[in-house]
């Protein structure tokens, strides 16, 4: 135990230096519509290269940085950074895309509000109906009188607020009354057994037929077979993520995994 401290905190140590180092990297996603299989979105996900370590999971050193506070800073270079590239791509040709970057309840305690979203998106030059925020059930159920009105502050402005690994949180969902939220993202364990465990196929059906009653978008995560994609696509959830499509790659793969989408997007 004593050693799992250390190591963390020699972590911590390393992560406080890893932006003026640049061992951070933005990698994306795509985001893909069930109906053609084209992209749509991208999201955000962010990676450590450590000098000595290699690539470090974000499951790892983003509970530190939430802990440390160091996601204060972390959080604005990631948001910064991913709407940049999102203009980059859109002048390049990719005009349809948006973006979606995670979101830390801690950010709020460290000046992510409003006004700092707003700054970001008039110097790189996008709408604010470009950018989605996805915030974890963990983080709604929260419910203080803060949070409310910072997700709500945040929504007047006009950026999307999507609830990430739906399903897997407190199982109360009054929170979908009190928050502004847009769309929902299936958790991938749901996903992950889909078409043959009876069970995983009545809750996504469930979880589908809720957010269409309540009118909003979908995303099902964690999709990596044609079988998930067929049950998916019959089932109109609108929005695929998953490595069947692709995985989080750096800008210069992106790039290119978008250069080919647009040419299958051309040819029919
Ligand atoms: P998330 O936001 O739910 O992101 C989806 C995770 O699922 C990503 O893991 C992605 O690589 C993985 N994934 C996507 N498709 C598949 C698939 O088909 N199969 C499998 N097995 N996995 C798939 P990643 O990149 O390791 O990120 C883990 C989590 O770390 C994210 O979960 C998010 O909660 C957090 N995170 C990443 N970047 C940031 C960030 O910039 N800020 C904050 N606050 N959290 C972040
Ligand atoms: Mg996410
Ligand atoms: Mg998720």
């Amino acid at each position: 135990m004593q050693r799992q401290t250390i190591e963390r905190q020699q972590l911590e140590q390393d992560l406080r230096l890893a932006i003026s180092r640049n061992e951070l990297e933005v990698y994306y996603q795509p985001v893909v519509k069930s109906e053609t299989g084209r992209v749509s979105s991208l999201e955000a996900l962010l990676r450590w290269n450590h000098p000595k370590k290699g690539q470090i999971s974000p499951e790892v050193f983003i509970p530190i940085a939430e802990d440390s506070g160091l996601i204060g800073e972390i959080g604005k270079w990631v948001i910064l950074h991913a709407c940049e590239q999102l203009s980059t791509w859109r002048r390049y040709g990719h005009e349809q895309l948006t973006m979606a970057v995670n979101l830390s309840s801690r950010q709020r305690e460290m000046g992510f509000d409003a006004n700092f979203v707003q700054e970001v998106l008039s110097k790189t030059g996008l709408s604010t109906d470009l950018l989605t925020l996805e915030i974890t059930e963990s983080l709604l159920m929260r419910d203080t009188e803060e949070t409310v009105d910072w997700l709500g502050n945040l929504k007047t402005l006009g950026v999307n607020l999507s609830v990430d690994d739906f399903g897997t949180g407190y199982s109360s969902l009054s929170y979908l009354k009190r928050f502004p939220v847009d769309v929902l993202k299936i958790d991938r364990s749901f996903v992950n057994d889909l078409p043959d465990d009876p069970e995983s196929v009545s809750l996504v059906n469930t979880i589908i037929a809720m957010a269409k009653s309540l009118g909003l978008g979908l995303v099902a995560e964690g999709v990596e077979t044609q079988e998930q994609v067929d049950f998916l696509r019959a089932a109109e959830c609108d929005l695929l993520q998953g490595f069947h499509y692709g995985r989080p790659l750096p800008v210069a793969a992106l790039t290119d995994w978008l250069d080919s989408d647009r040419r299958a997007s051309a040819n029919g």
